[in-house]
């Protein structure tokens, strides 16, 4: 890995993941679990924790979760049990919340990510471990209002969410992001979780710690709680491993605690000093008998697993020609890929389409979108890729083009007639192009006679500026190397 260190320690990262689940209904009551619904209006006496009420275990959520460890390559336990992890919140008002302990649903799988650092700007694949992912119940929301001071929301208590424990085998914020964008396309694709980050559905706890690089030991971690989203949780990790670079390069000790990260100033701050797993006091809850799966029924859950991301990523690279790193980001969403397979079906150049949807299209996307945002006609994709193969256009049109596309769905042939935005490759009207932009600009012809190679770039840019970008850029490149030898 060719992460830089800072200082010489390197950081050692383990991941929680809290995903809440797509059951209609919460975990332990039939409340329903929309988002957005005014305050209070989706509880009844047992997500309330009321004395006397019963859980009763939402049959779905095992099924969910089950699904989630068969995609990410975990053992499936027969038998689990769910415990009461105790702690006094006012957002909790059982004064418990009903979790998995020693015995999850699934342990010991993993993911692979694709992280910068081979040979010639290549990626690699990196296995990601994960520990274990258990079933839980999520707590309510604490409103804070400026006049009535602070208020709680409940109609969170109860949702189901999995979650997912990773192994220390993260090194970078990069990577970070890598193992929670895959997780996250893993969930998706197995339709166990809508996974929107901004509505707080996938959340992630970041324990970090660092060590001299070469070290074995770990050092003392610290934990950041509920990141919710890829830019935080890459811009908390960074300041959170300088932080204690810092600390202890300054003779100071780190303590076990968890901290919040601030997106406004950046930083991290201290909340409170960490509980040890003993001072939740975990046992058995009394009111649920143990979770029992047959292997059948393991089975059957595993055979409603569709084709997930690596084996499509897998196909991509062997069918359209693409990098491990190029089909890992177009094979993302299900959604995604589903619509780039449509448009590459309608062209004779899949490989020019996938490469202006990695350089265009994803520019264009929002961090979290849906099929709603992929409305452009497929075929209008399809004929920008054709005609920049066929070298009608060139591939600066080709890529303005797509995003007019993506934008207003026009017709790009169409455009191009109207246009004119066809490709020039006589070389008698590109020669003339270029002796005008080198006749403008004496001062970089004399530069790059007197050796800055550099200046021959821009050259080349002022004649391409003369073509209204339409020159045939391989011949207009090869012209203006020749007049300028002269
Ligand atoms: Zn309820």
């Amino acid at each position: 890995m060719s992460a830089t260190l800072y200082k010489g320690y390197e950081m050692v990262i383990g991941l929680e993941v809290h995903c809440e689940l797509r059951t209609r209904t919460k975990i332990f009551c039939s409340c329903p679990t929309d988002f957005g619904a005014e305050p209070n209006t989706q509880c009844c006496p047992v997500c309330m924790g009321l004395p006397g009420t019963l859980p009763v275990l939402n049959r779905k959520v095992v099924d969910y979760a089950v699904k989630a460890g068969l995609a990410t390559n975990c053992t499936i336990a027969n038998y689990s049990k769910q415990d009461r992890k105790n702690y006094f919140y006012p957002d909790l008002p059982k004064a418990y919340q009903i979790s998995q302990y020693d015995l999850p649903l699934c342990e010991h799988g993993w993911l692979d990510i694709e992280v910068d650092g081979g040979a010639d700007g290549e990626s690699v694949s990196k296995r990601i471990g994960i520990t274990r992912i258990h079933i839980e119940e999520d707590a309510g929301k604490l409103v804070h209002d400026a006049e009535k001071g602070t208020l709680i929301d409940c109609n969170r208590c109860g949702v189901p969410l999995i979650e997912i424990v990773s192994e220390p085998d993260i090194r970078s914020s990069a990577e970070a992001v890598a193992y929670v964008r895959k997780l996250r396309s893993i969930l998706l694709y197995t339709g166990v979780s809508d996974c929107r980050m901004q509505e707080g559905s996938l959340r992630c706890d970041v324990n970090l710690s660092v060590r001299k690089a070469g070290e074995t030991a770990f050092g003392t971690r610290t934990e950041m709680k509920n990141i919710n989203s890829f830019t935080f949780i890459q811009r908390a990790i960074d300041f959170e491993y300088k932080r204690q670079v810092d600390a202890l390069e300054s003779g100071e000790t780190i303590t076990q605690e968890t901290r919040r990260f601030d997106p406004n100033t950046g930083k991290t701050s201290c909340m409170r000093k960490k509980e040890d797993a003993n001072d939740y006091r975990y046992f058995p809850d009394p009111d649920l008998p143990p979770i029992r799966l047959s292997d059948e029924v393991i089975g059957a859950l595993r055979a409603e697993i569709p084709v997930l991301p690596d084996e499509r990523k897998t196909q991509y690279m062997q069918r359209y020609g693409l990098t491990a790193y190029d089909a890992e980001q177009l094979t993302s969403s299900r959604e995604l890929a589903d619509y780039f397979e449509s448009c590459a079906a309608k062209t004779d150049y899949p490989k020019l389409l996938a490469n202006l949807f990695l350089a265009e299209i994803f520019r264009l996307l929002p961090p979290e979108f849906g099929v709603e945002d992929l409305r452009a006609d497929p075929a209008h994709l399809a004929s920008v890729a054709q005609l920049m193969g066929d070298g009608t256009v060139n591939s600066g049109t080709a890529k303005k083009l797509a995003c007019e596309v993506w934008k207003e769905d026009i017709d790009p042939v169409a455009a191009v007639a109207e246009r004119g935005l066809a490709q020039m490759n006589d070389p008698a009207v590109i020669t003339e192009w270029v002796r005008q932009a080198l006749e403008e600009s004496p001062k970089l012809v004399a530069d790059y006679r007197a050796g800055k190679t550099k200046a021959a770039s821009a050259l080349i840019g002022r004649a391409m500026a003369k073509s209204q970008g339409k020159a045939n850029p391989v011949l207009l490149g090869h012209i203006a190397m020749e007049l300028l030898q002269e």
